[in-house]
């Protein structure tokens, strides 16, 4: 993609200028693209930040611009160079837009408004060793001389520029070719091996943790004269705190809605610079990286599905880095989230019974619990326990909604319990399938449409990785976006397929009956675990509304086998 393509001279410059009878200038036109982050690190102080920065390419070529001061090889005419535009691409581009890039600075470069072409680094002109080659290729055939800052070869005069004549260019430009091209497959080829023997030096695998950054700094030379570097990590302050805050309002029992909320309130973007949502709060407090620990084998890839294996499995190492946690505080925080614990993925830290399931009937917002020391008119205090509006408890929206627990839980209960009767639970299958939507069939074509494009898309992710267009960081933050989406997609695919073909039933067992009676008459602590999970399995969701009353029972129905 074409980022920023301008020209600064506005007649056509067709032929270079002669200025007098012995210098010549030539139009210089500047390719800067980002691929490895390294060959663009930002230098300060010694130390690179690993930060891609255009501008800078942009910068490097412009000063070299105006200091470029030289004769050509054959007529010794006087060189100097003027900047003719700029086209910055971005590495993130797919194979595609790859190619729309280079085909308008090939057009450009036809229409004579540069001679010179001018890059960071001969590999910049394009990620793969064959698109290199073909641009470069084109570029002197319309008599445009390639300039690396990287390998600088003296430049001719336009006049005396010959393509058949240009053998010490093309030999540094094809070693710089077989470079990059080399690195790429190291890279790949060290990158599952290489993991276990990071972690044991203690440096992180995979994709850094929320907080921690990366830096290079110079500690030597080689015997070739180019920097050595080193690679160290360190922590982001401002986000440490945010960690830190975090964990604290976890443990201090604030929910981890709340805690979300909170964040969001203040602007602060999560690590995947959206809002912050549940699960990047819990990776962040499962995260041992914290904690001076580095992790291995935690998420492994199997048959294209990343899936997190239980504690015991991860290989962990000292990491090299700071801790921000004692180990205590780390393993604090773990029990509390096996504590909280969820059913069906919904927290269960609430000892309410219909909590995950209620949903306010106004707003659709789910209901809280409501814990609150009342006094009856007679003086002696009671506590009351209710469900209220989520929208109300947390944003003061909506209305208050409030019920005492007990009532909302006992006609619910009741009206499950009608499902034990054969009759009841026939007419309401009858009713359920009679009100099938009728468009289910094109509900299910689309999703399936859906599904179908993002594997479309996912094949040419995994293209552009094998042909060298995407290197290993693209591919793999492409990855980790489409992957759950379509995980999410397939899922939806089986279910509404399922909606739009077969008849619908519900999986009432004989043995919930007992149960859901008995606690009715006497609810207990120990039965409540059973009965939210029967209750998961019926239901759906659950409308309230206060006034007048009005409970509405979603039941989950289940594709017949
Ligand atoms: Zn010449
Ligand atoms: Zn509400």
């Amino acid at each position: 993609m074409l980022l920023n393509s301008q020209t600064t001279n506005d007649f056509n410059l067709k032929n270079s200028l002669q200025l007098a009878n012995d210098i010549v200038i030539i139009p210089t036109w500047i390719q800067g693209r980002v691929s490895t982050k390294f060959q663009v690190g930002k230098k300060t102080n010694g130390i690179f930040e690993e930060k891609a920065s255009l501008p800078e390419q942009q910068n490097n070529c412009l000063e070299a611009i105006t200091n470029y001061k030289g004769r050509c090889s054959k007529c010794s005419k006087e060189i100097r160079l003027i900047h003719a535009g700029t086209s910055l691409a971005k590495g993130e581009s797919g194979q595609n837009l790859d190619r729309e890039d280079t085909e308008e600075f090939l057009r450009l470069a036809q229409e004579g408004k540069f001679q010179v072409l001018i890059t960071n680094d001969s590999d910049r002109l394009a990620r793969s060793r064959g698109t290199g080659v073909m641009i470069r290729e084109q570029l002197k055939r319309m008599g445009v001389q390639i300039y690396s800052l990287s390998q600088p070869l003296p430049l001719k005069c336009p006049s005396c520029f010959d393509f058949y004549d240009d053998d010490p260019a093309i030999m540094v430009e094809t070693m710089s070719d077989m470079k990059s091209q080399l690195d790429i497959s190291k890279i790949r080829r060290n990158y599952k091996i290489g993991m276990p023997k990071r972690i044991e030096r203690g440096y992180p695998a995979g994709s850094l943790a929320y907080g921690l950054l990366k830096k290079y700094k110079v500690v030597g030379k080689d015997s070739s004269g180019n920097d050595v570097l080193e690679i160290f990590y360190e922590w982001d302050d401002v986000k440490v705190g945010i960690v830190n805050r975090i964990a604290h309002d976890y443990l201090a029992g604030i929910g981890v809605w709340k805690i979300c909320q909170n964040l969001n309130d203040k602007g602060i973007s999560s690590p995947q610079g959206k809002k912050w949502g549940r699960s990047a709060i819990i990776v962040i407090l499962k995260n041992p990286v914290y904690a001076k620990r580095v992790r291995f084998g935690w998420k492994p890839v199997r048959r294209g599905i990343r899936k997190i294996q239980p504690r015991e499995n991860w290989i962990m190492h000292e990491a090299v880095f700071k801790r921000v946690w004692t180990d205590e505080y780390y393993e604090k925080i773990q029990k509390e989230i096996k504590r909280r614990g969820t059913v069906g993925g919904r927290t269960i830290m609430s000892q309410a019974l219909l909590i995950g399931l209620l949903k306010c009937g106004y707003c659709g917002y789910s209901m809280f619990q409501i814990k609150t020391r009342r006094i009856f008119k007679n003086g002696t205090k009671y506590l009351f326990r209710g469900y209220g509006c989520g929208s109300f408890l947390h944003a003061g929206t909506c209305i208050h909604n409030g019920k005492a627990q007990q009532i909302v839980d006992n006609a619910v209960l009741k009206e499950v319990l009608k499902l034990a009767n054969e009759k009841a639970r026939n007419a309401y299958l009858e009713k359920i399938n009679n009100v099938k939507t009728d468009n289910s069939v094109e509900i299910f074509e689309s999703k399936q449409l859906e599904f179908k494009r993002k594997m479309d898309e996912f094949d040419r992710v995994i293209r552009a990785y094998k042909e060298g267009v995407d290197n290993l960081e693209e591919y793999q933050r492409n990855k980790e976006e489409l992957v759950p989406v379509i995980e999410r997609l397939q899922k939806e695919v089986i279910s509404t397929n399922a909606q739009a073909n077969t008849p619908q039933t519900i999986d009432w067992k004989k043995q919930y009956e007992d149960i859901l009676s008995k606690f009715i008459e006497c609810p207990n602590e120990k039965d409540k675990q059973i009965i939210r999970r029967i209750l998961f399995q019926l239901i759906d969701k659950v409308e309230f509304k206060r006034d007048p009353l009005y409970i509405k029972i979603f039941y989950k129905t289940i594709p017949k086998e």
